[in-house]
């Protein structure tokens, strides 16, 4: 399973997320850059971090939910499993 290392900007815990647990928001596709949001296993507050291209792909191959925010296509959700 991928796991994702991102430090929370809020209390700045470093964290490691499987990546189903991470909810990505896409903003372009075909960039292929985006942000992905998760909730910090200490401060339980929502963080934002972002992705670039790779950690992206690797996101929607776990089959993270993505949502396209700034896209033409708005997919909503994907199926996941
Ligand atoms: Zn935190």
């Amino acid at each position: 399973m991928s796991q994702f290392a991102v430090i929370c900007p809020r209390c700045r815990a470093e964290l490691v997320i499987p990546a189903r647990r991470l909810l990505a928001h896409v903003e372009q596709l075909d960039a292929g850059s985006g942000e992905a949001v998760f909730t910090c296993l200490w401060c339980h507050r929502t963080g934002v971090t972002t992705v670039d291209g790779e950690a992206l792909a690797a996101v929607r191959e776990a089959g993270v939910t993505t949502l396209a925010l700034a896209s033409q296509r708005n997919r909503g959700r994907t199926s996941s499993r």
